[in-house]
């Protein structure tokens, strides 16, 4: 009988054989995730800030729908929450100035893997911190990411404004 596709059986080993495997062949999984997310960058180039940020905010908006939160510190922990669930790091305050706020986010999943060359990676987390806070709190916020593995912090750190709007 000819096996029409012998990559499926190829793969499919006991757990004995997987757990031999996976000490030849480490998963990385605590890198794999930000490998992909910085090859996206490397292709995309400068354009990868903007399309990334709206992924994040349009990611945020649907993970978030629904959910409300009284003032933007109780909104800050919902998504801290939502960040150490998921693995994606430990997001912490760090400080307030008169018109902005300051959060950490230690362990980053997103830049992880990321060389120190002056670059901040987390576009994708600032969109999301600000689609979440907009969909929590109803109000339009600009995140930017501040430090970052890129900048040779040990943790990405974000600076969290209300988006002033501008009449003319
Ligand atoms: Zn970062």
């Amino acid at each position: 009988m000819s096996n029409k596709f012998p990559m499926k059986n190829k793969y499919n080993h006991s757990m004995e054989v997987k757990r031999k495997l996976s000490k030849i062949f480490p998963m990385r999984v605590d890198t794999i995730y930000s490998t992909r997310i910085l090859s996206i960058i490397k292709v995309l180039k400068a354009e990868s800030q903007q399309v990334l940020y709206d992924a994040g905010i349009s990611l945020a908006f649907e993970e978030f729908q629904g959910i409300e939160a009284q003032d933007l510190s109780s909104a800050l922990a919902q998504i801290a929450d939502l960040y150490m669930n998921n693995s994606l790091g430990k997001l912490v305050m760090d400080g307030a100035g008169k018109n902005f706020l300051l959060v950490r986010n230690y362990d980053c999943a997103t830049c992880v893997s990321a060389k120190n060359n002056g670059k901040t990676y987390c576009w994708l987390d600032a969109g999301f911190i600000a689609g979440a806070l907009k969909q929590m709190l109803n109000e339009d916020y600009v995140v930017i990411e501040t430090k970052c593995h890129g900048t040779g912090a040990e943790y990405c750190e974000f600076l969290i404004a209300k988006k002033r709007r501008v009449e003319i």
